[in-house]
């Protein structure tokens, strides 16, 4: 049988991949923490029209990634395929849209049936956060800094710039489209062939396209900011000048439009150069409709999600301070006493190994490589003795101490 390997487009983590994957989700618990976000896991399956209406019917994730199947009771189910839609679900069915505002991050797997290329799985992890009941601009601005915050405490400062952009309200973004439409009807000839499709489907879209054709003729489409009527360019306004009040430095790019339907207002991506094609490392918007989607109440929001791949990709892990003891035991007798003073040790909260495999200096190789600090042999004659012999590796010295004082003696050794 040729060797099992993990399903297209799904991956394991493993090693130093698993300690990044840790750092980002605990990096992120730390700062959300400071703007009040609490974190929230809801179900990695949900009923298939959690999603199927509120991400919109024609965006990509619906109508070509969604990993959708039967239940034996004949359900339709869908593993998740971001988390924004499962969270203000879960808000609707806890009960919890009277009061407001909820800031709620979350954390976890995620699957798009995509073509798996770098930096882009059919299983892959977001972390991501929604303020819901986000009233103004000022939670736009201030759930951008925490973005901006997570990523600066990850060491992605440089090299990472914020894109940001308006879709305005809906008649504002109606207006456009209208004549936005109009305009790609007259070039339709030079239109790709799937934004030919977008053109009736959700012609915004377009926008997004990363066809070279496309983007030529993009150049001297209508521009959305002559139809941002004055309510919308009050918050957009409004935006800007809180995000310069947080210092938060940021581009404008009209061509953010995002691939999902719910957005309104603010959109936003955090860029890097250094992925290639999939460059957007954290992206994110306001919306409006979702709540009441799910049959809450209309509630406005404010939400992002990273990618912990691409961000794992980037990122340098932190030095590890390593401080373990190995315990040497020669001879079967000695195991046992080893195991108990493991134990003790371990109760203490230090990092123990019990070393027994293969020729003395080969263990030692290992030990050295494994980072341990301290090594406690065991012999025969120590036993009786009720003695160790503690060997300190950065020093060399090694002394004689007694089983009872050990611990106490490790202890104080460490904490200088
Ligand atoms: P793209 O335009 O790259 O397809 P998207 O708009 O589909 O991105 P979002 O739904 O906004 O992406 O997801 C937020 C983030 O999740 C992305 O910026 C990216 O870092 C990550 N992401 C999205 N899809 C994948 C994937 N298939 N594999 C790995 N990471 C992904
Ligand atoms: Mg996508």
């Amino acid at each position: 049988m040729a060797r099992l390997q993990p399903v297209r487009g799904t991956h394991d983590i493993l090693g130093d991949d698993m300690l990044r994957h840790r750092h980002i989700v605990e990096t992120g618990r730390v700062i959300f923490a400071r703007y009040g976000f609490s974190e929230w896991a809801t179900p990695i399956f949900e009923e298939t029209r959690v999603f199927a209406r509120s991400l919109g019917e024609t965006s990509d994730v619906v109508s070509k990634e969604m990993y959708s199947f039967q239940d034996r009771g004949g359900e339709s189910l869908t593993l998740r395929p971001e988390g924004t839609a499962s969270i203000a679900r879960a808000l609707v069915s806890n009960s919890l849209a009277q009061s407001l505002p909820q800031k709620i991050f979350y954390q976890g797997p995620m699957f798009r049936y995509e073509r798996p290329q770098k930096g882009r799985y059919r299983q892959f992890h977001q972390i991501g956060a929604e303020l819901i009941g986000a009233e103004g601009p000022l939670r736009d601005a201030e759930t951008i800094a925490m973005a901006r915050d997570f990523l600066v405490s990850l060491g992605l400062d440089e090299g990472i710039r914020l894109e940001l952009n308006t879709l305005g309200d809906l008649s504002s973004r109606l207006a456009w489209r209208e004549a936005l439409v109009a305009y790609f009807r007259q070039h339709a000839d030079q239109l790709s062939e799937e934004s030919r499709t977008r053109l009736e489907a959700n012609p915004l879209r377009i926008l997004d396209s990363k066809s070279e054709q496309d983007r030529r003729l993009l150049a001297d489409a209508p521009a959305f900011d002559d139809y941002l009527n004055d309510e919308s360019r009050q918050f957009w306004d409004e935006l800007r000048a809180t995000l310069k009040a947080f210092g938060i430095a940021f581009v404008e790019n009209p061509r953010i439009v995002r691939g999902l339907d719910y957005y309104s207002h603010t959109v936003f991506e955090f860029v890097t150069d250094k992925l290639g094609a999939q460059g957007t490392v954290l992206a994110g918007g306001r919306y409006e409709g979702l709540v009441e989607e799910m049959g809450g109440p209309a509630v406005p929001a404010i939400g992002w999600a990273a990618g912990i791949e691409r961000l794992a990709s980037l990122i340098e892990l932190p030095e590890q301070k390593t401080t373990g003891i190995a315990i040497v035991p020669l001879g079967q007798e000695a195991t046992l006493q080893g195991a108990a003073i493991a134990q003790r040790l371990r109760d203490r909260g230090m990092v123990v190994s019990i070393e027994t495999r293969g020729a003395m200096k080969k263990r030692m190789d290992r030990i050295v490589k494994s980072g341990a600090t301290h090594v406690v042999f065991l012999g025969d004659d120590d036993l009786q003795r009720e003695v160790v012999q503690l060997r300190d590796l950065s020093t060399r010295e090694q002394s004689e101490v007694s089983v009872s004082d050990i611990a106490t003696v490790l202890e104080n050794a460490l904490s200088v």
